[in-house]
């Protein structure tokens, strides 16, 4: 595996590989990588000639009261589960080369972008669609790959490689979970003992609300509200939200019809830790 840490090199080397006919798989993440983002190597290797993997803990998507200086990083760890995986390309690099002094141009979404985690993180998807684009010129992939596990991260994704014409083919893998139903995130390090126990609460209410679909519920406000009453029941949970959108718009709706595709949402912090979750159900 070649460590790149120049973007102007990264650049060259893939419109190099481009130019000689290869198909390049994109995996942008933060680091402290875990069985998640390694789906997601697992599926750009299988369905590209080179893979290009991304650490790179993005300041802008992070608001100023939230854990970027915190933000766990374990470099030595990550290399070598990329190496292991076969990962051609880590491209690695530092803050001040993605952001110069005098940079001043970000791309922001203008809808999906503001609602739900939006509303909760203002500043976030800005952050995110900016540093995304900016990779994806920088490295110039046919297919990149994301995980459902940040559902509305895709569908900000998938408007802006739609509505400003990269030539990215979008992939979203299935979200991977510990064995009792947890999430993996790389903030799950940040709980202790107990809230470890008490994040379960995320894919239970979760499994609450799909059951009370199941059982014939249809009205999105009682999902919702019973659920948040789930969510409220740990001593260390504080949620935010739990709701049921429009799976390919992200539009709320008041009453769930058949036939029809829906996320479940969760977001709740434990402790001191924010964790969102999240299931597709159709009626
Ligand atoms: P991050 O490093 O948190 O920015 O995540 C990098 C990528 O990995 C994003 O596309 C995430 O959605 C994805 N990802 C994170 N956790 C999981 C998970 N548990 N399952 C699948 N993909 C994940």
């Amino acid at each position: 595996m070649k460590i790149v840490t120049n973007p102007r090199e990264m650049q060259n080397i893939s419109r190099s590989l481009i130019v000689g006919g290869k198909t390049i798989g994109f995996v942008p993440t933060m680091g402290y990588l875990h069985a998640g983002h390694l789906s997601l190597v697992k599926a750009s290797r299988a369905e590209n000639d080179f893979t290009v993997v991304s650490i790179f803990v993005n300041p802008t998507q992070f608001a100023p009261n939230e854990d970027f200086s915190k933000y766990p990083r374990d470099m030595e760890k990550d290399e070598k589960l990329l190496v292991e995986e076969g990962v051609d390309y880590l491209f690695y690099p530092s803050a001040t080369d993605i952001y110069p002094s005098g940079f001043e141009t970000y791309v922001e979404q203008e809808k999906i972008a503001h609602t739900f985690e939006g509303e909760f993180r203002p500043t976030h998807f800005r952050g995110v669609t900016t540093i995304v684009s900016i990779l994806f010129n920088i490295v110039q992939p046919t297919k990149a790959y994301f995980g459902q596990k940040d559902a509305q991260q895709c569908a900000v994704l998938s408007r802006m490689v739609k509505d400003l014409w990269f030539p990215v083919e979008m992939v979203v893998c299935p979200i991977v979970r510990e064995e009792d139903g947890l999430a993996l995130s790389s903030r799950n390090v940040y709980l202790n003992k107990m809230e470890r126990q008490e994040a379960l609460i995320l894919s239970k209410t979760i499994e609450f609300a799909k059951n009370l679909i199941r059982e014939g519920e249809r009205d999105t406000n009682t999902i919702s509200t019973l659920a948040m009453e789930n969510l409220e029941k740990p001593v260390s949970a504080k949620p935010d939200y739990f709701l049921v959108v429009k799976y390919d718009s992200f539009e709320s709706v008041e009453k769930l019809e058949p036939g029809e595709k829906y996320f479940l949402l969760a977001a709740c912090s434990i402790g001191k830790t924010r964790l969102i979750d999240n299931a597709i159900i159709t009626v």
